[in-house]
């Protein structure tokens, strides 16, 4: 071998440990049809149980007709960071419109979710800093305690006793400061965090708080306000476009003075161009719309309850679901693989989610419920479960 190719060799290897391990990962393109829930792929017709497009937003005629207005009037690329020449009259103007929908003092843009999480947390410490993280904290989270400079350690999955130890032993170092991580709703298991009992430690603990609000924004809370809504203690909370608000991007919610902290040392705010003015305008459309969806909503999370239900009957384990995520935990790979495949012959696209992404033995397929979902879908989809659970 090449030195130039045995240099190379650590790819190889990579990619054929995970082939032989049956967890080589490739992409399906597909493509999404009128309503965004029913898809094809191959030319086969599929209805769409693992989109987070949770209020069918992402093909709203209101949101399309401003994404073409801001595109005819602003141009389809901001051209610059928000610090240069980037920031336009229509960030600006978001971001009121954003706090004052989730009564906050500030919102600050991001350009996803991802880009906030994993790169403010090094922004919020140093080497002398604590991060203290929940487990299944999403892996944007990870990657952002890791690059900081912090001491990390992650507590076992809402396990307020855990936390609490170890914020004791943080406080009996000589740490500047401890930032507490968690999230409202948890991306692989769908279930929940004691938010007050979290802010209660932080109180007590005298720690920095910062929120994870991804897959609740626009879809829990009164007008769709999250989970985190109204909750002081919470220093920072984090929102994505990418989901509910059915564009792309991402917010924080939090005081002027920590907006004007990120503004001045947050890498994923500074060096990057501003989001472009077509997906501003579509954010401007879903924030007029989205607390306008209250009966939407409440139908919504009727036939969430309802499936949910209908699939512990089957004798499936959701685990702590309590959401529009709902795991239908299998435990072994290869079977969780031949129920997506049995799915999606029956014309359900969803996905396996296996380790490393979830614990070993909890491989599953995760769905996520729309409310564009139709009842003629969710009868679909109940049929094939109960079909597999018989054959
Ligand atoms: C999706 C998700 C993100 C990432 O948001 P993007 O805007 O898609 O980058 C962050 N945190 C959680 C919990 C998520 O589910």
């Amino acid at each position: 071998m090449s030195e130039r190719a045995q240099q190379r060799h650590f790819i190889d290897q990579a990619l054929e440990l995970r082939t032989q391990e049956d967890r080589l990962r490739t992409l399906q393109p597909l493509n999404p049809g009128e309503d965004g829930i029913e898809v094809t792929r191959d030319g086969v017709n599929l209805v769409n149980f693992c989109s987070n497009d949770y209020l069918g937003l992402s093909h709203h005629p209101k949101l399309r007709e401003r994404a073409r207005q801001y595109a005819d009037k602003y141009g389809v690329g901001s051209a610059a960071s928000r610090l240069i020449s980037g920031t336009y009259t229509i960030h600006t103007r978001l971001e009121r419109k954003i706090a004052e929908l989730f009564n906050a003092e500030a919102a600050l843009l991001f350009n996803s979710g991802f880009q906030a999480n994993s790169t403010i947390l090094q922004a919020l410490t140093d080497r002398n800093s604590l991060i203290l993280a929940d487990k299944r904290s999403h892996n944007s989270l990870l990657q952002g305690a890791l690059l900081s400079r912090a001491t990390f350690h992650r507590f076992n999955h809402n396990d307020m006793e855990h936390l609490e130890r170890l914020l004791e032993k943080g406080t009996s170092r000589s740490y500047n400061r401890i930032l507490i991580v968690t999230e409202t709703v948890f991306s692989m298991d769908g279930d929940r965090s004691d938010l007050e009992a979290v802010c209660r430690l932080a109180e007590r603990y005298e720690a920095l708080l910062f929120v994870d609000d991804a897959h609740a924004v626009g879809v829990w809370g009164e007008r769709g306000r999250g989970l985190a809504f109204d909750q002081p203690r919470v220093d920072l909370t984090l929102g994505t476009f990418g989901k509910a608000f059915g564009a792309f991007g991402a917010f924080v919610l939090c005081s002027e003075k920590i907006k004007q902290y990120l503004v001045n040392f947050c890498p994923g705010f500074i060096y990057t161009t501003a989001l472009p003015p077509p997906v501003v305008g579509a954010l401007d459309a879903a924030v007029d719309l989205i607390p306008r969806l209250e009966a939407e909503r409440t139908r919504y999370h009727q036939i969430i309850t309802t499936l949910r239900q209908q699939i512990n009957e089957y004798g499936f384990d959701t685990g702590g679901s309590a959401t529009q995520i709902i795991p239908v935990i299998i435990g072994d790979d290869r079977e969780t693989l031949q129920l997506a495949d049995f799915m999606e012959e029956n014309g359900i696209l969803a996905t396996a989610i296996r380790p490393p992404t979830v614990p070993e033995n909890s491989a599953r397929i995760r769905l996520t419920i729309s409310s564009k979902h139709q009842a003629r879908h969710i009868d679909q989809l109940t049929k094939v479960l109960r079909r597999w659970n018989e054959g």
